[in-house]
């Protein structure tokens, strides 16, 4: 026993070394995403996640977001508690049997305009999980997708690419 706390206190931890971070990458992008929510909305972004029915992978990435490295909340975009006060619905994971009727709800609990996320390869069709008996289908079996984030799990900067994206494209719709 003492033997095996001695290594404890002198081995190296086992945890990977934190990718170089990109701060400029990090701050034109959510700066980017920042001020087209401000054109559009003529305020800040707010989002809500739903987890359809995911492995919580892609909610990791996800609350990476609001990490200190990250920290979406100074550039303006804020994950709120109630769909009521969202704009963006980001959903994660296969829409499994049990969670499609809480997610056609806070669907509709949405106020107008809203926009749907589906983050994740899952999200697109069921992924790893499709032919599952518990798994409907992808979030687009269920309620009307505007942008799908591909990955498994998608990193941070991938959504943040995904949410300018689609404030871009909801932009210049809007110009037409
Ligand atoms: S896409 Fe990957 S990380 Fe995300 S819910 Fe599916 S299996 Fe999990």
């Amino acid at each position: 026993m003492r033997k095996l706390l001695f290594q404890g206190l002198f081995r190296s931890p086992f945890t990977e070394a934190a990718p170089s971070p990109d701060d400029v990458a990090v701050s034109e992008l959510a700066t980017a995403v920042g001020r087209a929510a401000r054109r559009r909305l003529g305020r800040s972004l707010s989002i809500r996640e739903v987890d359809a029915g995911s492995c919580n992978g892609c909610e990791l990435e996800i609350h990476a977001l609001g990490n200190a490295y990250y920290d979406l909340e100074r550039f303006g975009l804020r994950f709120v508690a109630s769909p009521r006060h969202a704009d963006v619905l980001m959903v994660t994971g296969p829409v499994t049997k049990n969670m499609r009727e809480a997610l056609e709800r806070t669907y509709q609990a949405t106020p107008d305009p809203k926009w749907v996320v589906a983050v994740g390869d899952c999200a697109k069709d069921g992924g790893c999980f499709s032919g599952s008996y518990a798994v409907l289908g992808g979030v687009g079996d269920v309620v009307p997708v505007d942008l799908h984030i591909p990955g498994c799990p998608p990193t941070p900067i991938a959504m943040l690419k995904g949410l300018l994206a689609l404030l871009e494209r909801v932009d210049s719709a809007a110009e037409v």
